[in-house]
């Protein structure tokens, strides 16, 4: 496959998981609004639901983009405690993440849950961000490929190159989220790899060249260049980094 890096918009999203009040969110994003040089990097910010209004407010006018860290595929109903895609998109998000490991690991959405959802999230006109990644126990046993592999087919199954034009996928190898632990730039783009040769036979060489492959998992200002550099590797998913202006802007400007 033609190395397209270059025509792919490097993205960088700071997910905030289960910190930050609106106040706390709003300081936040107010001085990553005032710190962030201009750059051809897309930022996007994930704070959690009861945020998202104040850090829309704070990020007005800015190049930031805001971003849900799930959704519920049914747009409105008796579905307690459940956010809708439209939901996000009339608070202001532009994209969302689905399939999250954390949503994966501790709340049990499956494959089929991340369909829908990110089905629900292209019907509302956003970007998915669709997260896939392996355990260190399928690691070990030689099944990472196969499980990514698997956990992207069973998301973009039944679905168009035109419908994916706006997809965005996340490798997050579960090892590597929240642990100190990096992938190496190496094994990450050898899974950015195998995932842009995944798009291509399940999508199309369109939506393969054309969707941006982030990698997250303990992402911090003094490795994000090196990981990167990948050819394949078209931006980043930033957890505990995202938590702190100063941090979080190292990771963008280290994205150009
Ligand atoms: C994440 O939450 O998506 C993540 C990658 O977390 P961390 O950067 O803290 O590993």
């Amino acid at each position: 496959m033609p190395d397209r890096k270059s025509t792919r918009r490097t993205v960088v999203i700071g997910n905030w998981k289960m910190h930050q009040t609106g106040a706390g969110g709003a300081a936040l994003a107010a001085a990553i609004v005032a710190g962030l040089r201009p750059g051809r990097a897309e930022i996007a910010v994930a704070p959690p639901f009861t945020a998202l209004t104040a850090v829309a407010d704070a990020i007005r006018g800015s190049s930031i983009a805001l971003a849900g860290q799930d959704v519920f595929h049914e747009p409105e109903g008796a579905f307690t405690g459940a956010v809708s895609a439209p939901m996000l998109a009339a608070a202001g998000c532009s994209l969302v993440l689905v399939g999250h490991s954390e949503r994966r690991h501790v709340f049990g959405d499956d494959d089929e849950d991340v369909r829908r959802k990110a089905r629900s999230v292209l019907d509302a006109g956003m970007r998915p961000v669709v997260c896939v990644g392996e355990t260190l126990e399928q690691r070990d046993a030689g099944q990472a490929e196969n499980v990514v592999r698997e956990q992207l087919e069973a998301t973009v199954h039944g679905l168009s190159d035109a419908e994916l034009a706006p997809l965005a996928v996340a490798y997050e190898p579960v090892w590597a989220i929240g642990t100190g632990r990096t992938a190496t730039p190496d094994t990450a783009e050898a899974m950015h790899r195998v995932i842009r040769a995944s798009l291509a036979s399940l999508a199309g060489s369109g939506t393969a060249e054309r969707t941006p492959i982030l990698y997250g998992g303990s992402v911090k200002g003094d490795n994000a260049a090196a990981i990167l550099s990948g050819a394949n590797v078209d931006g980043l998913l930033v957890g505990g980094a995202s938590l702190r202006a100063d941090s979080f802007l190292d990771i963008c400007h280290a994205a150009g």
